[in-house]
């Protein structure tokens, strides 16, 4: 059907793109429906059920009636739950007031970007970066500066290009620590030395702290506003439940951010989406004061997978990849891979061979703002992966 030229797109929309993410996952679901034994590495989801006492507490919202609005920026007792928790792990005091609670952490960081950034504003966004941060920062006509990293430093911003891309434009940093797409953790000096450039430049910083509870090794989980004192007057910490307690299809994530901002996030989501899911609210009130030994579970479950997937990638040649010390990606440097006569010559065409001949299903570095990549979800059973392994590693001795 044509459409009428009165449905002529608004410009922010027309370089949108989907989620390369979420649309590689409904292909492989797509060819896994038809029969084809596809393994799915693509979307970053774990595959464990959501825990039982926390599908219970659902079940019991339900039963009790609770299934009517809730105050829009999430019910008082889930604010606090989420400030208590936050500040038991951090060691950094917050109030229920500084907390909003969305409809999952993209929705939060819709609500950051929308509430701060006035066209023209730059956003310095380190690569590889996940893929809806540089979207939905154009869709408020600010332009996210892309910083590039390199594996040799394991992906990780160095102070010197941070501050050869602050501009007088510059509003904002963000940072993702433990990193979608590279499973990097930034150790506290690290940080140290980006909160330090960020004060001096006068910059907010968004940290997405939501793989926070998933660090390896007994790496030390840090929270950007607890590294100097004052900093927590300009950042923005954004979480969730997602990825901790495998509740990806709650749609619960929330901002930790100072009370004035936090007000005006709470009256942007009271006219655009009023409060998120209120049985998901029940639920993540359990899943935060609850049982914790879930959390340790899958923690331990995603370091053995790490493990077998770093082991079993350093026996293939012509893959890179960084230090993972946390999340559930590995991303693998193609290059040595790419260019050859008969081969694919760049990220897309890797994973859509890939996909095609092997039936593995990854997602291209390209949508991460890092071409010559492929990152791999480690979210899958360990007989997933070391099936997934071995079709790549086939995969890489066909390309000539
Ligand atoms: N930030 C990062 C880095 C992510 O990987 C995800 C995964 N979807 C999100 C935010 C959003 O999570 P959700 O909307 O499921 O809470
Ligand atoms: N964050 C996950 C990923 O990167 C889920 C998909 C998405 O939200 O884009 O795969």
């Amino acid at each position: 059907m044509e459409e009428a030229a009165c449905f002529q797109l608004a410009q922010r929309m027309t370089s949108l793109q989907p989620s390369a993410t979420l649309a590689m996952a409904a292909r492989a679901g797509a060819m896994k429906a038809s029969g084809i034994d596809v393994i799915d590495l693509s979307v970053g989801e774990p595959d464990f059920p959501t825990p039982e006492h926390i599908c219970q507490a659902g079940k019991a919202a339900i039963s009790a009636g609770k299934t009517k609005y809730t105050p829009a920026a999430g019910t008082p007792a889930l604010r606090e739950a989420i400030a208590n928790d936050y500040t038991r792990r951090s060691g950094l005091a917050v109030t229920p007031a500084q907390v909003i609670v969305s409809n999952g952490a993209k929705h939060s960081l819709h609500n950051v970007f929308t509430s701060v950034l006035n066209p023209g504003d730059e956003v310095i966004v380190p690569t590889p970066y996940w893929v809806s941060y540089a979207e939905l920062i154009k869709l408020t006509g600010a332009i996210p500066v892309l910083v590039e990293t390199s594996i040799e430093e394991d992906f990780k911003l160095q102070p010197n290009a941070l501050k050869s891309a602050i501009t007088p434009r510059t509003r904002m940093l963000l940072l993702c620590s433990p990193s979608n797409p590279t499973g990097v953790v930034y150790s506290r000096e690290e940080l140290v030395g980006i909160a330090d450039i960020a004060i001096e430049a006068d910059l907010s910083v968004v940290s997405d702290e939501i793989y926070d509870q998933l660090v390896f090794d007994g790496r030390e989980s840090i929270s950007f506003p607890t590294l100097r004192p004052g900093l927590e007057s300009r950042s923005i910490v954004v979480a969730g439940v997602s990825k901790t307690y495998s509740m990806t299809g709650w749609r619960i994530g929330w901002t930790i951010g100072p009370p004035g901002l936090s007000k005006v996030m709470g009256s942007l989501q009271s006219q655009e989406t009023s409060n998120p899911c209120s049985i998901s609210q029940y639920a993540a009130i359990e899943a935060l004061t609850g049982p914790q030994d879930c959390v340790t579970l899958m923690r331990n479950a995603f370091q053995l997978r790490r493990d077998l997937v770093v082991e079993r990638l350093s026996q293939i040649p012509d893959v890179k990849i960084p230090d993972i010390g946390g999340a559930f990606y590995a991303f693998l440097d193609i290059h040595a891979s790419l260019g050859r006569p008969h081969g694919p010559p760049d990220s897309v065409t890797w994973c859509e061979q890939l996909l095609e001949k092997e039936h593995v299903a990854t997602v291209a570095g390209s949508a991460f703002g890092a071409e010559g990549h492929v990152r791999m979800s480690f979210a899958a059973s360990e007989e997933k992966l070391t099936m997934g392994l071995d079709r790549i590693a086939s995969f890489l001795s066909t390309i000539q």
